[in-house]
């Protein structure tokens, strides 16, 4: 899964359509947008503050990679 400094952020540009080894997708409840990041960007983005509202579709709350804004998102970690 670490895969020794590969360029995830680079591939997750263009790769939101195709399942990646070490990535996951995620849906902004703001934007409706959907993007796919690296497991280090998810966490990254969680940062400072975040939430985990495990009740709701959207149960994270995190800066949105569609929009930029800080929103609940839902994350597929198998897709
Ligand atoms: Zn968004």
């Amino acid at each position: 899964m670490t895969g020794g400094g590969r360029a995830d952020g680079k591939r997750a540009l263009f790769s939101a359509a195709v399942r990646t080894p070490g990535t996951l997708v995620v849906e902004c409840e703001r934007c409706r947008g959907r993007a796919r990041i690296s497991y280090t960007e998810f966490v990254k983005r969680s940062l400072p503050v975040t939430a985990w509202l495990p009740w709701r579709h959207h149960t994270r709350y995190l800066r949105c990679p569609a929009c930029e804004h800080r929103a609940f998102v839902a994350a597929e970690w198998f897709r």
